[in-house]
């Protein structure tokens, strides 16, 4: 299966990662590859941090925004 290669930002209190861009893709070179579609599926996702924030991301702190019923700031 190919691999997409992105940048972005880790948000280290839970973890995830936000996407900024894709900077390449890494060919699988399989016969089955360029038989099949391979290519619009892709594997797992290599993600390369290039900034590391000591924060919860955007989806989690609105979820727990909503979870608490106050609203996000
Ligand atoms: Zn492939
Ligand atoms: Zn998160």
């Amino acid at each position: 299966m190919c691999q997409q290669i992105a940048e972005g930002t880790r948000w280290t209190r839970c973890g995830h990662f936000q996407r900024h861009l894709v900077v390449a893709i890494v060919d699988c070179n399989t016969m089955r590859c360029r038989e099949s579609s391979c290519a619009r599926n892709f594997g797992p996702e290599i993600q390369k941090d290039i900034d590391a924030v000591d924060e919860y991301c955007f989806a989690c702190r609105a979820a727990q925004a909503k979870a608490e019923g106050r609203p996000l700031r």
